[in-house]
């Protein structure tokens, strides 16, 4: 299968590995491969450049990603393409490395600790990095204007249907016939 994307750090050269790539969308929403969850909405490829080096005992890897996720506006409703980057930073180790790490260790680094010889799946990795990154109210615009509180149209696209409260004036019933057509 996917071959390209699993990489096992026992079997890393000594000068290490580096991608830059745009990530298939596909790949990325195959339910049948890695274990992170799929990503909904991906609007296209994730551009992802990314390397893997030995550091001592560790391996480092170190990248960044941007990627496009149809969503809605949280503030209008409307769909639109959510742009969002960030950076992707592992730093493993094998767990059964003798000098295994306590958390006192001078440097502080935090570890993700793995079987030997290290199968790592870097679609899994770049999964939970845009989940990490994910935000539950996105905008569609830092000018977006919303939807109205009294007619709820989207007053980015429509100017206000609100009409003034005249239900008292005879012509009222004629105006939002007007309105409708
Ligand atoms: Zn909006
Ligand atoms: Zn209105």
């Amino acid at each position: 299968m996917q071959r390209h994307w699993m990489v096992t750090l026992q079997n890393l050269s000594s000068s290490g590995r580096s991608w830059d790539a745009d990530v298939p969308k596909a790949l990325l929403e195959d339910e049948l491969y890695g274990s992170v969850n799929v990503l909904p909405g991906l609007a296209g490829d994730v551009h992802w450049q990314l390397s893997l080096q030995r550091e001592g005992s560790a391996f480092r890897l170190n990248g960044s990603w941007e990627a496009c996720l149809a969503r809605s506006c949280s503030r209008c409703t409307a769909g639109f393409n959510w742009s969002v980057a960030g950076a992707s930073e592992r730093l493993y180790q094998f767990s059964s490395s003798s000098d295994k790490k306590s958390d006192t260790d001078e440097d502080e680094q935090s570890y993700d600790y793995i079987e030997r010889p290290g199968e790592v799946n870097l679609l899994d990795v770049l999964r939970e990095d845009i989940w990490l990154a994910w935000k539950a109210d996105v905008i569609c615009s830092d000018t977006c204007k919303g939807l109205c509180q009294g007619c709820g149209v989207n007053l980015n696209t429509s100017p206000c249907q609100c009409v003034p409260d005249d239900s008292n004036n005879p012509f009222a019933a004629l105006r939002s016939l007007k309105l409708d057509g």
